[in-house]
């Protein structure tokens, strides 16, 4: 049993000789071994020597109401005494139904598909789009589009319609060709351009490509208003409506890939909702259990699901995972879902985004500082002339201060839990200006 007696130097030898971590070179841990967490609480982690680091990219994006929230854990609890999992073909449960009608209310969206992380949801989103026109009799449309440095997760095929070379050039061979267009991220704009002529100037293009290759595309699928992996890329919701124009304008599926920057992230529950517009497919996964357990969802129309509605078992989606809407999983989303209503939290969430914005002012106008930029409740901007190494070094000095932050490449972000207070959010802007004329 994991005591903080047992300190943070054994835990360190033991998990570099049995684990094998995610999206790192395992020799890198000779110089940087990881973080052993001994508890979380609220928006700090706490390791095993009993020092504290302040939680400011919500543990990979994912948790939204803090660590032991006690009222998730209240959910989960009750929930245990209940029901664990159950098998969801042949069966079903409550949590999974309540959960799937209240999403449908909230998207608009009728039909829940559940996996267990967001990698599946994409693949479920494009095989779904792809047996959708072959089941109306267009099986020509097989192609999918995304958009240039977009990030869908990184089984085969989530990985062919992301665009991240890091990932990517390695399985080349394994993956199927797709095609990317231009990203309206507002960074690549002209001198004088302003982000809304840049947007549609990109959405131009994406129309230009649809226009000529529409009979042989199933779906275009793009993260809604900021591009995460690519360094939090943010663009204008102009580029969404004109998108979804035109999707419907050449007969394609417009698949939002909100596994990110869904539940509140960017001041709305869904980012869609800025631009006023519907997605064909709409993937969530990351705040969907307010980042305790591994749970997504595609949503989809009644259009979508009609085409596979029939006698004949193979038009039907077959497709499954063991732990397709699992009951804990899906009453922690309850949970979350309950505490955005009673707590109104996008509207605290604005007022918390206002101040940490004012506090971020003298680091927005640091003479090292391209590109401040902010939606919602992520923040990022660029470090002019990021020296080589620039990640992992601001990434331990920050950790010695009490800040757990990691960098993209130059590119510094900030995605803290919702229950985030004044005096984390003065920690935040003040550990970044001091380590900006360090590291
Ligand atoms: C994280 C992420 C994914 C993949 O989710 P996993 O749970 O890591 O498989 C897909 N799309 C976007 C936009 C993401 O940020």
């Amino acid at each position: 049993m994991a005591t903080e007696g047992s300190g943070n130097s054994d835990w360190l030898t033991r998990s570099r000789v049995a684990l094998w971590h995610p999206c790192t070179q395992m020799k890198h841990l000779e110089r940087v071994p990881p973080l052993p967490i001994a508890r979380g609480e609220g928006a700090w982690l706490i390791d095993f020597d009993g020092r504290r680091y302040l939680d400011a990219i919500s543990s990979w994006w994912v948790n939204l109401f803090g660590h032991c929230n006690p009222r998730i854990n209240a959910a989960l609890m009750d929930q245990l005494g209940r029901l664990e999992h159950v098998m969801l073909a042949g069966c079903t449960h409550a949590p999974v139904v309540e959960l799937s009608e209240r999403l449908a209310g909230l998207t608009g969206l009728g039909h829940a598909f559940y996996g267990s992380d967001g990698a599946s949801a994409t693949e479920i989103a494009l095989k779904m789009s792809f047996q959708f026109w072959r089941n109306v009799g267009q099986p020509a449309k097989t192609g999918f589009v995304s958009l240039e440095n977009g990030y869908h997760g990184e089984t085969l095929g989530a990985l062919s319609v992301t665009d991240v070379a890091l990932f990517k050039d390695t399985y080349a061979p394994l993956l199927r060709p797709s095609h990317q267009v231009m990203s309206p991220d507002w960074r690549r704009a002209e001198d004088g351009e302003s982000a809304e002529a840049y947007a549609l100037r990109a959405a131009a293009s994406l129309e230009d490509f649809l226009a000529e290759c529409a009979d042989t595309t199933a779906a275009v699928i793009l993260e809604p208003l900021v591009q995460g992996a690519a360094g939090m890329a943010m663009y204008h919701p102009v580029y969404l409506a004109s998108a979804r124009e035109s999707c419907d304008r050449h007969r394609v599926h417009l698949i939002a890939d909100e596994i990110a920057v869904g539940f509140g992230r960017t001041g709305t529950l869904f980012a869609c909702e800025q631009a006023g517009i519907t997605p064909d497919f709409l993937c969530l996964s990351k705040g969907i259990t307010g980042g305790y357990l591994p749970l997504s969802c595609v949503l989809t129309t009644d259009a979508v699901f009609a085409a596979f509605y029939d006698d004949a078992t193979a038009r039907g989606f077959l497709h499954s995972h063991s732990y397709t809407g699992n009951a804990l999983a899906c009453r922690a989303a309850l949970a979350v879902l309950d505490l955005f209503e009673e707590d109104d939290v996008l509207a605290s969430n604005q007022a918390k985004a206002a101040r940490l914005t004012e506090l971020l002012a003298p680091v927005a106008a640091h003479p090292r500082v391209r590109h401040f930029r902010h939606t919602g409740m992520i923040w990022a901007f660029d470090v002019a002339g990021a020296p080589p190494g620039f990640s992992g070094e601001f990434h331990r000095r920050a950790l010695a201060r009490g800040l757990f932050i990691r960098p993209i490449g130059g590119t510094v972000y900030f995605m803290p839990p919702y229950v985030i207070g004044e005096a984390e959010m003065c920690l935040m802007a003040e550990v970044t200006l001091q380590l900006l004329d360090t590291v």
